[in-house]
């Protein structure tokens, strides 16, 4: 049987000009070059040829499969390529979708007038300090000037952990804790939790103050005045009038309530200031003489105020808010709107 080498050349150029994808190429791979392929079965015939024919489709034959190798490599290396690129385009970022926005949170309102308190007063130089929630009788009570039978006591609804123990009522014990670790001068406010047992509009078992202190030399009513003016003034704005007013607390003397004109109605009165024009904001004094003597320090040397205010109260006049709840109940609806 003769060897007819173009026979077999367009026999394997049909075979490759049917692949189509990268399985009909795998096929014609056996198909051609395989060990049982046209031209494994062409070398079959190969062995009857003289030597001189030998030579010539030897030649002939070998060009055929180098060639058919070379066309098969550069085909798959063209399917996988296009694998490739489809698999990239499968996983990549489709630019062009709109994007999905993520849920930020916010600052909750307590903590933005915090933030808005120790602003003020750290650019008056007051330092930041704390103390723990959780007090003895002795700093929440008696280093504070209330002894045990003093009446005080009873504008405080106490939570009691322990006999003698307490969840602080007032952030003022840090005062005490404060001048015990160190000398005057002092300027530190103290944020943080406080308890009583009481609720209604306005009250809740666990609200937030700022206490204020200052001690030096020559401190007087009017730094008090000064300070807390300047305070109003930045926290409510430039044209809130201020009014000190005659107070008592038993760790200072004389003691002043500090009202603002009402925000609301400008003082002409409304239902929020209950018809006077004027609003609460914090308590304040000249520290007791007797506190200074319950710490080492000498009252004849040193003088100084202290002040404390709810953060709650701040927050409500401050947004307009008119039931203390509403900071608690976790409601977007409500503190989305800060
Ligand atoms: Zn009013």
């Amino acid at each position: 049987m003769a060897l007819d080498v173009a026979v077999l050349q367009d026999k394997v150029s049909q075979e490759l000009a049917s692949i189509a994808s990268l399985e009909d190429l795998k096929r014609v791979r056996t198909s051609v070059l395989g060990r049982k392929g046209l031209l494994a079965q062409a070398l079959d015939q190969f062995k009857s040829l003289s030597p001189e024919e030998k030579r010539t489709v030897g030649r002939e034959i070998n060009q055929l499969k180098n060639g058919t190798e070379e066309r098969l490599n550069q085909l798959e290396a063209g399917y996988l390529e296009e694998e490739k690129r489809r698999r990239e385009r499968q996983s990549a970022v489709d630019i062009t979708l709109p994007g999905k926005k993520p849920l930020t949170g916010r600052v909750h309102p307590i903590t933005a007038t915090f933030r808005e308190i120790d602003r003020i007063f750290s650019s008056l130089g007051f330092a930041v300090a704390e103390g723990p929630d959780i007090e003895t009788d002795y700093y929440n009570f008696e280093a504070l000037n209330i002894p045990k039978d003093h009446p005080a006591r009873d504008m405080q609804d106490t939570f009691y952990v322990a006999p003698g123990v307490v969840l602080r009522t007032h952030t003022s014990p840090v005062q005490i804790h404060v001048m015990e670790k160190q000398l005057p001068p002092v300027r530190v406010i103290a944020p943080g939790a406080v308890y009583r047992n009481d609720q209604d509009i306005s009250h809740t078992p666990m609200f937030h103050q700022v206490e204020g202190l200052m001690v030096d030399r020559n401190v007087r009513f009017s730094d008090l005045k000064g300070i807390l003016t300047v305070f109003v003034h930045e926290m409510f704005g430039a044209d809130v009038p201020v009014r000190f007013r005659p107070s008592y607390f038993p760790f200072t003397e004389p003691s002043a309530e500090v009202d603002i004109g009402c925000v609301i109605c400008k003082g002409s009165g409304c239902r929020v200031c209950k018809g006077t024009g004027w609003l609460e904001i914090l308590g304040s004094g000249m520290v007791h003489p007797q506190v200074f003597r319950i710490v080492g320090y000498d009252p004849e040397e040193i003088s100084g105020f202290a002040f404390g205010m709810g953060v709650e109260r701040i927050a409500m006049i401050r947004y307009g808010i008119d039931d203390i709840k509403q900071f608690y109940n976790n409601d977007l609806r409500f503190l989305s709107q800060f």
